[in-house]
C-alpha cells in the first residue's frame, strides 16, 4: 500500500531505527488546521504531532505534505500519532512572514517541480527565472512547461526563446485543450516520484492536474467546496496518486513558491527597469556598453537612478547565485546517488564472478 505513495527500500533504511522501536511508516497527504491525514499500509488515518515533535518543529518544521513520517497507529478509532519526520530528500520552504529564523515547509519529498508558463501571455524570463530558482532550492528537479501552445501563433519560435534562456532543463510544450504534449509529461515523473506543478496564476496549472488525473478532480472539489454536504469533509488529499505509478501534490501554498517573497516584492518594484531592459536592441544586453542599451540610456538622462539599478542588479545576481547553489548542490547529490548505485553495482558483478569460478 505505501509503495503505491513512493515507499523504497531508501526509506526503508532511513526507517529502520523507528521500525525497531515499534513505529509504523507513513506519509502525510493532507495537512488541515486540525492535523493531518496520514497514508499507511493499514490504510488512511488521521494523525497529529507528539508534543515532543511540536515542540521540536519549531527549527525542523512542522510536518508538511509529503513528508515520510513515523506513527505509531490506534486502529480502533483509526487514528496515529506522528513521533518523528524523517529526513526530507527536497524541500520547497519559506520563511515564516512573522520571522525570518523559522520556515514553513510548504511540501516534502518532490522529485521534479514543473514550472508552468503559458504562451499566450507576455514571456516573463524573470519570472521563470525565479519559478526555477525556487525548483533547484527545493533540490527538486525542473522542467519547464509551455502550455497552451495552440494560442500561440508560432509556438516553435516561442520555445526556442526559451530554450535561449539556457535553463538547464529540460523545456516541454504542451496543449490541454488540444491533448498535445501530455504523455511527454507523464513521462518525466516515474513510477513512485513525485511531482509538483508551480507558476502563476491562469497558466494552466489546474488543468494540468485534470489532465494527468484523467478526471475533473478539481472541478469537482469546487463544487463540493460549495455544497453544504461536502463542506466538512477533510478527505480531498492534496498529495494524489498518478494513474502512471507518480504522485502529484497540489496545495494552495505550493503553486506560486517562487513568486512568495521574490516576485511581488521585487518584480512590482522594478516594472520600470523590466520595461527598459526591454527595449534594449538586443535582447541579450548585459545592459553595460552594448549600443542601443535602454538601461545605459535611462542612467544617462536620469530616468532610472543609479542606485535602483545597483539595487536591482544586487537581488537579481542574488537570486541567479540562489539557483546555481541549488543546482550545485542537486548535482552533488546525484553524484553521490549514482556513485552510490554504482558501488552496488561493482559489489554484484564481483560477487556474480566469484559464483561463475
Ligand atoms: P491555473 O490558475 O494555473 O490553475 O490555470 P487553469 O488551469 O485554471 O487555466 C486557466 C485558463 O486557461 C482556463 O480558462 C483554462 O481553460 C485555460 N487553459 C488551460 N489550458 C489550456 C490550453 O492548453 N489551451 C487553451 N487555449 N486554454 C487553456
Ligand atoms: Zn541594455
Amino acid at each position: 500500500m505505501i509503495e503505491q505513495y513512493g515507499w523504497s527500500d531508501a526509506w526503508a533504511t532511513a526507517f529502520e531505527a523507528q521500525a525497531q522501536a515499534g513505529q509504523a511508516p507513513g506519509r502525510v497527504v493532507l495537512q488541515h488546521r486540525n492535523g493531518y491525514v496520514v497514508a499507511t499500509d493499514e490504510g488512511e488515518l488521521q494523525a497529529k504531532a507528539s508534543g515532543r515533535l511540536r515542540h521540536e518543529a519549531q527549527e525542523v518544521g512542522h510536518p508538511a505534505v509529503g513528508d515520510w513520517v513515523a506513527l505509531s497507529l490506534n486502529l480502533q478509532d483509526r487514528t496515529a500519532t506522528i513521533h518523528a519526520v524523517l529526513p526530507r530528500r527536497t524541500a520547497f520552504v519559506r520563511r515564516a512572514a512573522d520571522s525570518v529564523r523559522r520556515v514553513q515547509i510548504l511540501a516534502a519529498n518532490i522529485d521534479v517541480a514543473f514550472v508552468v508558463t503559458s504562451m499566450n501571455a507576455d514571456l516573463n524570463p524573470r519570472r521563470i527565472q525565479r519559478f526555477l530558482a525556487a525548483a533547484w532550492e527545493s533540490g527538486a528537479r525542473p522542467v519547464l512547461v509551455l502550455t497552451k501552445s495552440d494560442l500561440s501563433a508560432d509556438p516553435q519560435a516561442e520555445a526556442a526563446q526559451v530554450a535561449a534562456l539556457e535553463t538547464g532543463c529540460p523545456v516541454l510544450m504542451v496543449s490541454a485543450r488540444e491533448g498535445v504534449g501530455l504523455e511527454a509529461l507523464r513521462l518525466q515523473v516515474k513510477p513512485g516520484e513525485t511531482c509538483v506543478l508551480i507558476g502563476s496564476s491562469g497558466v494552466g496549472k489546474s488543468t494540468l492536474v485534470n489532465a494527468f488525473l484523467n478526471e475533473d478532480r478539481m472541478a469537482t472539489r469546487a463544487i463540493r467546496a460549495s455544497d453544504d454536504q461536502g463542506r466538512h469533509t477533510t478527505s480531498h488529499r492534496q498529495l494524489i496518486p498518478l494513474p502512471g505509478g507518480g504522485l502529484i501534490i497540489d496545495t494552495p501554498g505550493i503553486r506560486e513558491v517562487g513568486l512568495i517573497d521574490a516576485e511581488e516584492g521585487v518584480g512590482a518594484v522594478f516594472d520600470d527597469i523590466e520595461r527598459l531592459m526591454q527595449a534594449c536592441r538586443f535582447t541579450n544586453c548585459s545592459h553595460t556598453n552594448e549600443p542601443g542599451c535602454a538601461v545605459q540610456a535611462g542612467l544617462a538622462d536620469g530616468t532610472l537612478e543609479a542606485s535602483r539599478w545597483t539595487h536591482f542588479q544586487k537581488l537579481t545576481l542574488e537570486l541567479s547565485e540562489a539557483g546555481d547553489k541549488a543546482e550545485r548542490v542537486a548535482k552533488a547529490a546525484e553524484r553521490r546517488r549514482l556513485g552510490g548505485l554504482q558501488k552496488v553495482y561493482r559489489a554484484t558483478k564481483r560477487n556474480d564472478r566469484g559464483g561463475a569460478d
